[in-house]
């Protein structure tokens, strides 16, 4: 996606030759309206075309392919209209219509426009990021399958005769036999039989099977078990589902409830109520492909399967989920972020659970907010969102002090299991010793004596983050950013986690010859400590490195819940909504990284990642100790955190924040440029300032531009301009009116650029 900024001006000229200058008259076109359609192109705009040949023309919501440039693409009618901005001669016919009906509803439209719309970005690139692969690239809404099937020659015939010449094809006739005459899909049959396609020759001549192509079988959301009882609701939860159940129509709920008190059973029995009610429920959650356990709680708590949508998924199960959604055969729908554009036929519900997880908002191409999108969305077709956390954002928080959200509670965990007790561990005296301090060894000693499991969390993999030479004191940098090097030991590498770069691992200092050591701890180093020390144990590290394949994370993940590793080491994705029955113990080994951030919102992410990895500690009648190693246990965070937990955290957050004038008490948008020459990136952003130039004072603040503080990554100069204002309307018609004339200026042409609204990382 971030390469399409970039593209813009290529597309832009393309486009230009193929309809030349935009005349500012209007035009009537013939008696055919003008479809106005939204092309996956980075300029802000729709584009006009007359209906195909001899065609009626498509409705809003159905595809169309189009001459664009000298090529083809596809795109979405988002209206009609009765006149062109186009010369009659110049206005281009679609060259075919792909879909008979709209595959994307006038509600679907209005957050669409909504999206292109608040964040800026061109409609014909949210239209694109809001379709399943498949469709994007013009397939049919129900692509034709191979299929094969056994004939009644072949349903007849007694594969014990070939058995013996031809075992391969009796397999396969076997196979075909108990599948009966509907058949086979191909792509089954490959997943069962690795050489069917030989296998099949021989029964296709014989005339004992044969091949069509049929629909995509749809979805069937019946194969579940039958849905089991959930557990007595606690007081809390059964007032926080009458709630709920109050109102059927628009209503932001934020469900805040310690890790272990039961929100999840909370949404499910509203879910239930919902879904009896004929109407489907769209679920929102960080990394599905991280927290398999809500999909199988939910399926196996409402007996129906979800249709599920992540990123793990192959193009043609993302469409039948897709397609599911929208036909209305699944009314349970759960995915990660891009599900927020899923067409609903019937609507009731949209849950955002985690709503404090990153992961909803998009850091690149379509920059959105799911969690924002939901709230949107749920106004737009007036249903209720309930939002659920144990450490909400500021941004909700704030919302529901103004009286906008209302505010559940669940402050106790479900079955009264008591709360972890946190300690701080003051590393300038007890030092640690790769990474591990004497106190939290032993306790880990302890638990693990007990026959509890620990977790020891550090938000940091690889060996060590840097790699210094003992006599001179250099150190390895990215030859393509402005950062360090980290050691992986492992595979003797040394990589950067910014752009990916990787060299092999030195044994000398390349400015003076002299041997180099790895400096500080990653979760490898952390890892080889721990089997040094509890060599009798089981030892896992889930981290990005250790789960590169796809399903090795939801394999360790499993494992891990199921008690086989005695000890786990990881990063922040062991902090992600997994129940480990056994866990008593959670270390935090560097804890000091957050203290002193520049970022705003450092604190309150401190606190949530403190508060998120000290939750898995000690459920079910365990009792669980969080054990944090610090160098600062003066510091006033910790006291607030321990005493006050993340609730007073989160207060004192907010005041300072009103006080400071930053979000959620202004709106900002941002504006990235990063080129080859630093110079280009500024050029862009100056422009960018002096375009603003009329629209900034008071109520609009324009700062920069700046440097990023990572100035070079991956062998580009950064640099943004940063937009404040205490007036979301104000902000946005400045931004309204500053996109499209950065789209025509030529500073443009020579970085990429992107605009960035309520960003989440300030760089
Ligand atoms: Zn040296
Ligand atoms: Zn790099």
């Amino acid at each position: 996606m971030a390469l399409v900024d970039r593209a813009g001006a290529r597309v832009r000229a393309n486009y230009v030759k193929s309809v030349s200058k935009r005349p500012i008259t209007k035009h009537r076109a013939s008696n055919d309206p003008v479809l106005k359609v939204a092309v996956a192109v980075p300029l802000s705009r729709e584009f006009d075309y007359l209906p195909p040949k001899d065609t009626p023309a498509p409705a809003p919501g159905c595809r169309v392919e189009v001459p664009f440039g000298s090529r083809r693409q596809v795109g979405v009618v988002l209206r009609l209209a009765g006149e062109s901005t186009l010369a009659p001669g110049k206005l281009r016919r679609a060259s075919a219509a792909l879909d008979a009906e709209p595959i994307l509803a006038a509600d679907d439209l209005r957050l669409i426009q909504f999206t292109a719309d608040y964040y800026h970005h061109p409609v014909g690139e949210v239209v694109a990021a809001s379709l399943p692969a498949l469709l994007r690239q013009g397939k049919p809404l129900h692509p034709q399958v191979e299929m094969i099937a056994v004939t009644a020659a072949g349903e007849a015939f007694d594969t014990a005769v070939i058995a013996g010449r031809a075992p391969k094809q009796a397999e396969l006739l076997e196979h075909l036999q108990d599948a009966g005459g509907n058949g086979v899909d191909a792509s089954l049959l490959t997943e069962l039989l690795p050489h069917w396609r030989r296998a099949v020759k021989g029964l296709l001549l014989k005339g004992l099977a044969s091949r069509f192509e049929a629909r995509a079988e749809d979805f069937d959301e019946t194969l579940a078990s039958p849905a089991e009882a959930g557990p007595t609701l606690n007081a809390d939860q059964a007032a926080a589902l009458d709630t709920l159940r109050a109102t059927d129509g628009f209503g932001v709920f934020l469900i805040e409830g310690v890790t272990g008190s039961g929100k999840t059973e909370v949404y499910l029995q509203r879910m239930q109520d919902v879904i009896a009610s004929g109407k489907q429920v769209l679920v929102l959650a960080p990394e599905i492909g991280l927290t398999p356990q809500l999909v199988t709680r939910l399926r196996s708590r409402l007996g129906i399967v979800p249709a599920v949508l992540h990123s793990g998924l192959t193009d043609n199960e993302r469409l039948a989920a897709w397609r599911a959604a929208r036909s209305g055969a699944a009314r349970l729908i759960v995915g990660t972020r891009s599900a927020i554009f899923t067409p609903l036929r019937s609507p009731g519900l949209i849950i955002v659970d985690e709503e404090h997880d990153h992961s909803f908002k998009q850091q690149e191409g379509l920059r959105y907010s799911a969690r924002d999108l939901a709230i949107v969305r749920a106004k737009q077709l007036n249903i209720p969102v309930v939002l659920g956390s144990a450490t909400p954002t500021l941004e909700v928080l704030q919302h529901c002090h103004a009286g906008n959200y209302t505010h559940l509670h669940l402050p106790q965990r479900a079955g009264g299991a008591a709360p972890p007790t946190i300690r701080l561990i003051d590393t300038t005296r007890n030092p640690a010793t790769e990474g591990l301090t004497e106190p939290l060894a032993a306790a880990i000693g302890r638990h693990l004596e007990a026959g509890g499991q620990a977790l020891i969390f550090l938000n940091r993999r690889g060996f060590a983050p840097t790699l210094i030479c003992s006599s001179c004191g250099h150190v390895a940098e990215c030859e393509r950013c402005d950062s360090r090097m980290t050691v992986h030991a492992g595979s003797r590498q040394l990589r950067c986690h910014h752009c990916g770069a990787t060299r092999p691992l030195p044994s000398t200092c390349s400015e003076c010859g002299e041997p180099v050591r790895p400096l500080g701890e990653g979760t490898e180093r952390l890892e080889e400590a721990l089997r040094a020390r509890f060599a009798a144990h089981r030892i896992m590290r889930v981290d990005s490195d250790s789960t590169q394949h796809k399903g090795a994370m939801v394999a360790a993940l499993d494992s891990a819940t199921q008690g086989d590793a005695d000890i786990l080491v990881g990063t922040q994705m062991l902090s992600k909504g997994h129940h480990f029955p056994k866990l008593t113990l959670v270390g935090i080994v560097n804890a000091d990284q957050g203290l002193f951030g520049t970022d705003f919102r450092s604190a309150e992410r401190m606190a949530q990642s403190v508060v998120q990895v000290a939750g898995r500690a000690g459920r079910e009648d365990r009792a669980g100790e969080v054990l944090i190693q610090t160098a600062f246990p003066e510091h006033r965070f910790w006291s607030t955190l321990i005493d006050g937990g993340y609730a007073r955290v989160a207060a004192e957050a907010l005041a300072e924040r009103e006080q400071t004038r930053w979000p959620p008490f202004t709106r900002l948008a941002l504006l990235r440029a990063a080129a080859h020459r630093r110079d280009d990136a500024l050029d862009l952003l100056d422009t960018a300032r002096r375009l603003l130039a009329a629209d900034a004072g008071e109520h609009l603040r324009v700062l920069g531009p700046v440097d990023a503080p990572m100035a070079r990554k991956a062998g580009r100069y950064r640099a943004q301009l940063l937009l404040q204002s205490s007036d979301r309307s104000r902000l946005h018609d400045a931004l309204a009116r500053l996109r499209p004339a950065l789209e025509q200026s030529p500073a443009a042409r020579k970085a990429r650029w992107s605009i960035d609204v309520d960003p989440i990382e300030l760089f």
